[in-house]
């Protein structure tokens, strides 16, 4: 029939829970070394930014050493020995906004344009409600203990620069069979948005780090994502990587562009054998498919 073609459709995209932020991280993942300062540093203290202004857009500044980055006012972490620091904008984010960099006293402000988006509506009908709004109690638990393993994998602010490497897509071919920021409807109630980038893909296709990083969740049977890793490319930009079938990294592990991480797979809340590929960053749900042209374009306007 079909609306259960259709529905199948749909469901091929994961419809994996975000939990709610928790403000109390538990003990940090060790973390690597900082790299020593290196001829990339900028040639002046001049703060400028380059990437994808847009809603779930990223970008990378470079600027004074030290100097403290704040958008809208909020402070967003240090700019690096090397003059770096990478910044993102979430799905919500204002037409308008100012980033800037505080240094000895000195603020060095940049007024940006921040392209907004449209998102569709995704109607997924005929998921076990357990699935939707689980009341068993062991499963709650369960839920609980995951979303604590969860935020100590978003701590991480590993003083790394992956994200200067630009980023390459983790799956060959494929399909897209979900987009960034859908407003989802399960079952008839309106649900967080999809804030994955689903790869329709067979199960076994190899999953490789977009950039370097390190390995800071990795836990094969996780309920709502199954198999799931994060990766810290630095300064807490954070890759995820769900319904895994196979994991080939462990938490700690420092990756290099390209290496395998695991493969596709179904496991958790998804139907159909795909990858949904997550980015966060502070808190932020960024979305991995405009970061990859986000970070090319930073590279070719502040690396070269
Ligand atoms: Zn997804």
């Amino acid at each position: 029939m079909r609306w259960l073609a259709a529905a199948a459709l749909l469901l091929t995209a994961c419809a994996a829970a975000e939990a709610p932020a928790q403000s109390e991280p538990a003990a940090p993942i060790a973390q690597p070394e900082a790299p020593a300062p290196q001829a990339a540093a900028p040639r002046d203290l001049a703060f400028r930014c380059a990437g994808a202004f847009t809603q779930g857009g990223i970008a990378v500044c470079q600027g004074a050493p030290g100097s403290d980055v704040r958008i809208e006012g909020e402070s967003v972490g240090q700019i690096d020995a090397n003059g770096w620091i990478v910044v993102g904008f979430n799905r919500e984010a204002p037409p308008q906004l100012t980033i800037e960099a505080v240094h000895a006293g000195a603020t060095t402000r940049q007024a940006i344009q921040i392209a907004p988006r449209e998102f569709d509506i995704q109607r997924v009908d005929g998921l076990p409600q357990q699935t939707v709004t689980p009341t068993d109690p062991a499963v709650q638990a369960r839920i609980a203990r995951e979303a604590a393993l969860k935020q100590i994998g978003f701590a991480s602010q590993a003083p790394m620069t992956g994200f200067l490497d630009g980023f390459i897509v983790p799956v060959e071919g494929g399909r897209v069979s979900g987009r960034w920021g859908n407003q989802r409807i399960l079952n008839g109630t309106p649900s967080t948005p999809h804030f994955g980038y689903d790869i329709a893909v067979p199960t076994g296709t190899p999953i490789r780090a977009p950039a370097a990083g390190v390995v800071t969740l990795a836990n094969p049977d996780m309920h709502y994502e199954g198999g799931l890793v994060f990766i810290d490319h630095g300064q807490g930009l954070i890759t995820m990587y769900l319904h895994m079938s196979r994991l080939d990294v462990a938490v700690g592990d420092v990756v290099t562009q390209g290496q395998i991480l695991g493969a596709v797979g179904a496991s958790g809340r998804a139907t159909g054998p795909h990858l949904c590929w997550r980015m966060r960053w502070n808190g932020r749900q960024l979305d991995p498919s405009v970061a990859v042209q986000g970070l090319a374009t930073a590279r070719a306007e502040l690396l070269r």
